[in-house]
Formats: C-alpha cells, structure tokens, sequence
C-alpha cells in the first residue's frame, strides 16, 4: 500500500478472504455460512464487504436494520439478506425489498402476517427466534403451540429458518451455561419441527459459537468478527488477520517547554521538554475521549507514541519526543501491526465497539495484498 496522506480506513479483501475461508474450514461442507454486515460491515463498509463475500460463496447476508438491507439491495446484491430487528414500521419496505425478518414475539409474527397478507405474498420467508438464555429478544418455548396455529391459518408466510443466539460463547468459564443454551434450543427445534409439515433450517453459533461449539453448527453458521479479523482469544486471533487498518499522518510537530500544556482544558502540563505530533483523527471519528491522557496510543514509524491530554473532536496530540519522525509521516491507530483489540481494551471496551465506531466521514480504502 503507498503511504497514507490523510487519515483513511485501509481494507484488506484478502484477508477478509483468507478469514471467510478459515471460518469455513471450521464447519461441515454442507453447513450454510452467513456473513453479517450489519453496522456498515462492522465499521469497515458493509457494500464491498457484501459484494466480497458473495464472490467468496457466503450462502446469507445479515444486517441489523431494513434501512441497511435496502442500501445492498440498492447496490445490486442479489443474495438473501436476513434483518436481525426489523421494526414493524418498516415491514412494507421490508417485503419491497425482498428482506428476509427476523421475527421474535407472537406480536410481531401477527404484525408481519397482517402486512404480507395485505401484500398479498405466499410464502414468504420469514427466521423465528428463540430466547434460549441471552434474554435480549426471542420466542420462549412456550410460544410453540401459538406459532404453529398462527402459521397454519396463513399462507402468507413460509418458516426458512428457526435460529438462536449463545450469550458468552467466548468465555470458557460459561461453557456450562452454553452447553444449556444447546440443549433447550435443541428441544425448542424438535418440539417446533415436529408440528410443522415441513423443517426449517436451523442455527445457532456466531463466531466464537462457531469456533468453540463445533455440535452446535447445524444448518448454518453466523459469522460476523471473525470475518473482520478477531477471534475474542489469543489462540484465535492467531487464526484470523484483521482486514482494517486505520492511519493517518503527522499534520505538525511542536515543541513543548517545561510548564506548557498541550490541548483543551490543559489536561497535560508538561514537566520537561517535549515534542508533540499533532493527527487529524480525534472523536468525532471514533477515537474516544477515553484514550486520551496516555490511555491509547498510534504507532509512529512503528514506535508506540502515547496520545496526550485530551482527544479532540477531530484531532489528537501524541508525545513523540523520543522518536524519529516528521511532518507528512504516516502513523497507524489500529491494524494488522497494532491491534484493535489491544486498544480497546484500554478504554474497557472490545473490538466489535472500536471497528464500528469508526465514523463515515474516514475514507474507506480498498485493496488486496
Ligand atoms: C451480530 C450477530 C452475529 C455475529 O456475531 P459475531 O460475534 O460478530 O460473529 C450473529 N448472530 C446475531 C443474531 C447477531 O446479532
């Protein structure tokens, strides 16, 4: 890649590539992979992610919301798009668009019945979701008997998948708690597939599911961080190479005397001399205020340079007192070299918060290795 001459988010599809096929060499040859791009393709761009991971085989799409549904099918993606949490006031466009919802309450499921009846479909496609311990949305099991009569008044609507969504599937010291998850979903399934006259797909893991809980794969797999680069473990992350990385350069060094301050409200006073780089990248793009005063860093010429005082809304100062660098020079926030995840958790946060925070206004640069 040539050298960053302004702050941009570098996209690596080769490695999104070589992430797709590590997760798909994971599972059995006849397990579905779905590809989640909600959130612009967590942070990175959700189009040219989609777009690649069509080419790549994904077999689904999933975004959050229909807004983010319709803006692939705008760009011409043909392949079925799963919407995680539709809001009913969005049902008509949803059946416009071809979106597939994802339905997770008898209210809703008579809510989505009523439009598509009115639009006259059969069959549509619709995902049920079952709560099996997240308790964030879902089904509970007891709903079964109410969905199978719902679903055998109308010909509206088709079951295409019946899904579920494991809590911690990262955390070893709840394996008890997911192994539980399993089983009630498994229960769920049969329970549900043995009163409908036909059987939906089925699935359960995200990526950590898919990496930690190979009996749990089913029909298919969700796949979202992974293919953006992380593995939530150390032993993972070896696996997976993250395909964003975010640089920018050196707009000016100063030079800082002993009782001088650097940035707003003075939060640095320093007690020597010092030298400073000032970057055009601060909250307002996603770096938050919680990495100032020494909390994050960028890598100058591969040499850790601390940011100082407080993040501005669209600037940062870093201490490169000690380092070899100039104006024009290019430093990296997070990638390949430094990464996300190793931030993040200086502000107690994780990957999937620093990638999607990265604000729309950061060009978003595409290339392969
Ligand atoms: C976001 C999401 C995923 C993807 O999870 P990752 O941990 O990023 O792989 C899968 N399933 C559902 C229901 C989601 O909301």
């Amino acid at each position: 890649m040539p050298k960053a001459n302004e702050t941009v988010l570098e996209i690596n599809l080769s490695a999104l590539g070589d992430n797709f096929q590590y997760i798909k060499s994971k599972t059995n040859k006849n397990t579905k992979v779905l590809g989640v791009v909600k959130a612009f393709g967590y942070g990175s761009d959700a189009l040219e992610i989609a777009k690649e991971l069509v080419d790549l085989g994904a077999d689904y799409l999933a975004v959050a919301y229909v807004k983010e549904g319709v803006a692939l099918r705008n760009a011409g993606i043909k392949t079925p798009i799963t919407v995680l949490h539709p809001q009913p006031v969005n049902f008509e466009t949803l059946i416009d668009r071809c979106l597939e919802p994802s339905l997770y309450s008898v209210s809703i499921l008579n809510q989505f019945i009523a439009v598509a009846s009115k639009k006259n479909q059969k069959k549509y496609p619709i995902h049920l979701k079952f709560n099996t311990g997240l308790n964030r949305l879902g089904f509970g099991e007891k709903d079964i008997d109410l969905i199978v009569s719902k679903i055998s008044e109308t010909e509206s609507i088709i079951i295409k998948s019946v899904f579920s969504h494991l809590a911690a599937s990262e955390d070893d010291s709840e394996k008890e708690f997911s192994k539980n998850q399993i089983t009630l979903f498994n229960k769920i399934t049969e329970n549900l597939f043995g009163k409908l006259a036909y059987t939906p797909m089925k699935h359960m893991c995200n990526t950590s599911g898919i990496l930690n809980y190979p009996e749990a794969h089913f029909d298919m797999v969700r796949t979202g961080i992974g293919l953006y680069g992380f593995g939530n473990s150390e032993k993972e992350n070896k696996n997976l190479t993250p395909i964003a990385t975010l640089k920018s350069v050196i707009s000016q060094i100063h030079s800082i005397d002993k009782g001088e301050s650097v940035g707003y409200n003075r939060a640095f006073k320093s007690e020597t001399f010092i030298k400073t780089a000032t970057i055009p990248i601060g909250h307002a793009d996603g770096i938050s205020r919680a990495y100032g005063n020494g909390n994050g860093w960028v890598l100058v010429n591969n040499q850790k340079a601390p940011i100082i005082g407080n993040v501005c809304m669209d600037m940062i100062m870093v201490n490169v007192t000690v380092l070899d660098c100039k104006e024009g020079d290019e430093v990296i926030i997070f990638g390949e070299s430094n990464r996300g995840d190793v931030l993040a958790e200086k502000n107690n946060s994780i990957s999937y918060e620093l990638i999607t925070a990265i604000s729309q206004r950061v060009k978003r640069e595409f290339h392969r290795k």
